[in-house]
């Protein structure tokens, strides 16, 4: 297969992301500390001392730079969100779902699960939904160098261009691991960074876990609900898409 391999960040040492690493200015892109992790692919430790403010690593800080989307633009609109898919079986379910509720939402897919079920991104599109890249392998982007960032992002948006002719223009990291540096890329390659409303990530990807109740996740949801007259902007909601339980809640 020419497309990178699943669960891995994919080689750099490739033509295709030589010439994508040599598209970006780097004069723009801070030289930032690259995170430590305690294995490969998860979310980065936070250090014990305070994150300079110029880093903006939220994931430990909690820090957003001004172009960051957190909300939708319009105090009336819900931005509806699934991440990690596509997952044969539990994206069909949750389409048919959305498609009886006539609602349209966004599924930020990881580029090596829609390797495995490349249909199921044009059954998204045709069903009126929007696509937006939630990089190739899932691993915390601060953890990587500057060129596995732009190949786990290049990557996706080529695999999805080539196998639908739709171009990506959000991402969302994972674990919401983001911070300047890769924020910078991310821009010099056309993306607009994506994370959450704060209330409203519903937790239930602890689903997996059994750590968190159906009936947990609808109180997250009532509260959101209750916080709602008292904001500027609609929601963005964050689900999951990734495992049979999480639709079931939906
Ligand atoms: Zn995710």
């Amino acid at each position: 297969s020419p497309w990178p391999r699943y669960g891995e960040t994919p080689d750099t040492d490739t033509p295709e992301v030589k010439a994508w690493v040599q598209a970006v200015d780097w004069s723009k892109v801070p030289k930032l500390p690259i995170r430590k992790t305690k294995s490969r692919g998860d979310p980065p430790d936070c250090p014990e001392h305070e994150v300079p403010e110029d880093e903006c690593w939220w994931t430990c800080s909690g820090c957003f730079a001004h172009d960051d989307v957190m909300d939708c633009p319009a105090k009336d609109a819900w931005g509806l969100t699934f991440d990690d898919g596509p997952q044969p079986g539990t994206t069909e379910d949750l389409l048919e779902l959305l498609k009886h509720k006539n609602v349209t939402a966004t599924f930020f897919v990881t580029g090596m699960k829609s390797s495995r079920a490349p249909w199921l991104l044009q059954e998204t599109i045709d069903q009126g939904h929007h696509l937006a890249s939630h990089t190739w392998s899932h691993s915390g982007m601060t953890t990587l160098t500057n060129e596995q960032v732009v190949a786990e992002l290049k990557w996706t948006e080529k695999y999805i261009y080539d196998h639908t002719g739709y171009k990506i223009k959000y991402f969302r990291p994972p674990y919401g691991d983001v911070d300047n540096r890769v924020r910078a890329i991310a821009r010099q390659l056309g993306f607009k960074t994506v994370i959450w409303s704060h209330e409203w990530d519903t937790q239930d990807w602890q689903l997996e876990e059994n750590t968190i109740t159906p009936t947990q996740i609808e109180s997250i949801f009532k509260n959101g609900l209750k916080s709602l007259s008292k904001r500027e902007t609609g929601p963005i909601s964050l689900e999951h898409d990734g495992d049979p339980k999480m639709v079931t809640v939906a």
